[in-house]
């Protein structure tokens, strides 16, 4: 693995493996500008918040996570509304070097925050470090006025995006938010819109009142004559499998019959995760293989 960009900075994937696992970071100190969060600790901070929110307040804020965890101050307030002076985890890109290209930056596709812009030669690569294995990368060539370059999808998923002044009025959750409140969010959201819709299928959003962590979306199918089926479902976005299994194996609560729902680019780590967690009755699939499941109980594959 390659733990330095041509730059020599630390690649973020090597970020998020160190902070997901504790490992000390003196030596990475002087590449690594950013606040050394423990990742479960700002995990736990966030839901924290999350559960002083009345049930209602808390999936505003989950949805909010996943589709407005970044861009323009005067819209992230307005989308935010009543719970925008209670949520402190934004920051303002203009002080994220690492995606800034001759000041603008592009937000991801797929979840909005800042893509991160790597110089090349004479171009920059720019990438969503969650969404770069689903194809979100491009490739940027200086412009010759005061304006944004070119910027080329290299990827089947890159869709045209629209650069943004890198100022202090733009904004972003932060990194540890993005990757334990808004990729998840995104997970649940993908499996809910690829459920709805399909005959004798309940999808609930966020349903637990009581421990709002303890599952994300609860999953019914109804085939009359025959037995109910139920899915409760925590979606997981960790860099590391390994890390996640261990956190997860540390947890004295795990809910005995909850499903894992790992992004589809993890599919082959899924039965390392499932091995370590199935004595306490929890299972490990995919966002793929969890649609085909649901599809099968229903019926909507026959
Ligand atoms: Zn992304």
């Amino acid at each position: 693995m390659r733990l330095f960009d041509v730059q020599g900075l630390v690649r973020d994937a090597v970020q998020d493996l160190c902070s997901e696992h504790l490992v000390p970071q003196a030596a990475l100190n002087q590449y690594w500008p950013w606040a050394r969060v423990r990742a479960e600790q700002e995990e736990q901070r966030l839901f924290d918040l999350m559960r002083r929110l009345t049930p209602e307040d808390y999936r505003r804020a989950r949805f909010l996570l996943g589709r407005h965890a970044a861009g323009p101050v005067r819209e992230l307030s307005r989308q935010w509304d009543r719970l925008w002076m209670r949520f402190d985890f934004f920051e303002s890109v203009g002080d994220w070097p690492w995606c800034q290209v001759e000041g603008w930056w592009y937000p991801c596709p797929v979840c909005r925050w800042p893509m991160r812009a790597v110089r090349c030669g004479a171009l920059f690569d720019v990438r969503c470090e969650a969404h770069a294995p689903r194809g979100v990368h491009y490739r940027y060539r200086p412009g010759k006025g005061s304006g944004p370059g070119e910027l080329t999808g290299t990827g089947k998923a890159a869709v045209p995006v629209t650069p943004l002044p890198a100022s202090s009025d733009h904004l972003a959750v932060s990194r540890p938010v993005w990757r334990y409140g808004t990729l998840p969010v995104l997970l649940e959201l993908q499996l809910h819109d690829k459920l709805a819709g399909l005959p004798f299928v309940d999808v609930e959003m966020w349903p637990g009142e009581q421990r709002p962590d303890e599952y994300d979306l609860h999953i019914t199918v109804t085939v009359p004559g025959r037995r109910q089926r139920h899915w409760r479902v925590d979606a997981k976005a960790w860099e590391s499998v390994v890390a996640l299994g261990r956190a997860l194996s540390d947890r004295p609560a795990l809910r005995r019959g909850l499903t894992i729902v790992l992004p589809d680019h993890q599919d082959s780590e899924r039965h390392f995760l499932g091995d370590q967690l199935a004595h306490r009755g929890v299972k490990v699939t995919t966002v793929s293989r969890l649609v085909e499941c649901v599809k099968t109980a229903c019926g909507a594959l026959r």
